[in-house]
């Protein structure tokens, strides 16, 4: 039956590539894919070769197109990105609604993403999270998301650029209360990952300790803010024992 299957591939370690994943790929007609060179690579580790259609951020609409048509007459279709899970800040989205109202099947396999594999090791006790991924670049519009965020009581996911991590981590601190935890994690599934925790007041010192750390892929996690019904409860048991203690 015509479907798009979307895949998620490794975001490092390609050992972390999925046996349906593989069964999948294998199957299929075509693979439309972020970046043909990649996925070439990718489909080359594991013996295979499919017919790649491009299909990056300035495309998607027209790529739709063609593979409506292509589902249309029967074939069987995969979608991927460069690393992680399509369409999660990555190209796909446009694809798959478009897929989708056409009443073609849209399959997903899950698989390796980044934000979740930084928070399942964060150890940040929280089960809410608010998947917020790049912030703009601008500076001024960088500042104006970050302040909507400062009542957010779940644990805030950022995507970073590997060159932007500094001014990343400078725009949180101006923002945020000092003592926030904030987890690096840092090249992830990689030769050099690294996972670290520390109050947002020694992120900026922590960063620049060693000139490695500001190059590389990470996901930066920043706690939420406390609830306000427990603020409200701290502040009631203060009043309280203050009262307490003058009562005869
Ligand atoms: N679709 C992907 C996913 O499912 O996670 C995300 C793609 S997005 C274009 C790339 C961003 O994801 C990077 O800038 C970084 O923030 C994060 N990322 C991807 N791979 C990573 C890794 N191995 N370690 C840490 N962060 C990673």
């Amino acid at each position: 039956i015509a479907t798009l299957y979307v895949v998620a591939t490794p975001i490092g370690n390609v050992a972390d590539i999925s046996l349906r994943a593989l069964h999948v790929l294998s199957l299929v007609d075509a693979v439309a894919c972020e970046d043909t060179r990649n996925t070439a690579h990718l489909l080359t580790r594991f013996g295979l070769n499919k017919p790649l259609i491009a299909a990056h951020q300035h495309n998607e609409r027209e790529v739709a197109e063609t593979l409506i048509a292509r589902l249309r007459a029967g074939e069987r279709i995969a979608l991927v990105s460069d690393a992680g899970t399509p369409a999660v800040s990555d190209p796909g989205a446009r694809i798959v609604d478009a897929v989708r109202a056409a009443g073609l099947r849209v399959m997903p396999l899950p698989g390796p993403s980044a934000a979740v594999t930084a928070l399942s090791a964060s150890g940040l006790v929280n089960d809410q999270f608010l998947f917020v991924g790049f912030l703009p670049s601008k500076a001024k519009q960088r500042e104006g998301v970050l302040q909507r965020l400062r009542a957010m009581t779940a644990t805030m996911v950022f995507y970073e650029a590997p060159h932007r991590i500094v001014d990343c981590v400078a725009a949180l601190a101006a923002a945020f209360e000092p003592a926030r935890q904030v987890v690096f994690a840092r090249e992830l599934t990689k030769l050099f990952e690294e996972i670290h925790r520390c109050p947002l007041s020694e992120a900026a010192g922590w960063l620049a300790a060693d000139a490695h750390r500001e190059k590389g892929e990470y996901v930066l996690l920043l706690e939420g803010a406390p609830e306000a019904e427990q603020e409200q409860d701290v502040e009631a048991e203060r009043v309280l024992s203050i009262l307490l203690a003058e009562l005869p």
